[in-house]
């Protein structure tokens, strides 16, 4: 027996590429998008009493890590990248059917769109189903999760002067917290576990409209170079 799903609608999102974006929602609340529903749920009627809800759970596809090949063990990023555990026990990319699931702030809603903010989505993520969260059900006080009982450890982020500037300017023209996105992005160490990158080896990604170019002058700390437009 198989089942069909079709996307309600599709997310626009600050995050262009894979790489940089948190391991989950919630870590990055200058994180936003808009969740651009399909007919017929981009009627009125389908949002009717979203007034009243802070945080919604979204069902999406991983749509850029779709295998035909099921995996039953992976490497989550979290444990080093060099442990495999069971893909039941991760909350990993490579998974049967291709379903993530992210709890997000709703900041607004209106007929044919949501506008979200502590978003861990790809750009073009297809939706399939909106839930509300409800607190009494969905907050479990003394859960358990040995493997992932604390958010990842922060590194320090500092800027070049010129950086910061062109940050600055980037969030007024873009109207979007740009700085504090880029802050907390990379405050959460975007570079594989297994990587000790020289100084001198930079990288860089996609946010919005914009270049984010940054190395790390110590192993621990990191430092934004520019801001660019991307051409
Ligand atoms: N919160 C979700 C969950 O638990 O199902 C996602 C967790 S997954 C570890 C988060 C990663 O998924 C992000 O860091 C990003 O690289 C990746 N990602 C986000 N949207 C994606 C998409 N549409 N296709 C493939 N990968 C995606």
């Amino acid at each position: 027996m198989t089942y069909s799903v079709m996307p309600i609608g599709h997310v626009r999102s600050c995050f262009k590429e894979k790489f940089a974006i948190p391991r989950q929602p919630a870590l990055a609340s200058a994180a936003r998008g808009c969740l651009e529903l399909l007919a017929p749920y981009d009627r009125a009627e389908a949002i009717e009493g979203l007034e009243g809800v802070s945080h919604v759970w979204l069902l999406f596809m991983f749509h850029q890590a779709l295998e035909s090949q099921p995996r039953l063990k992976v490497r989550p990023p979290r444990l080093g990248g060099n442990r495999s555990i069971g893909v039941f026990a991760t909350r990993a990319t490579h998974r049967p059917n291709g379903i993530g699931q992210s709890v997000v702030r709703l900041e607004r809603a209106e007929p044919g769109k949501l506008w979200l903010s502590g978003i861990d989505l790809l750009d073009g993520t297809p939706v399939i189903d909106i839930k509300p969260y409800v607190p009494y059900a969905d907050h479990v006080p003394g859960a358990i999760n040995r493997l992932a009982d604390a958010p990842p450890a922060l590194v320090a982020v500092g800027w070049s002067e010129p950086a910061l500037q062109q940050a600055h300017q980037h969030a007024h023209r873009l109207g979007e917290p740009l700085v504090e996105l880029i802050e907390q992005c990379l405050a959460q160490d975007p570079r594989p576990a297994y990587q000790v990158p020289p100084p001198e080896r930079h990288y860089g990604v996609r946010l919005w409209d914009v270049e984010v170019r940054w190395h790390y002058p110590t192993v621990d700390t990191i430092r934004v170079l520019e801001v660019v437009a991307q051409a």
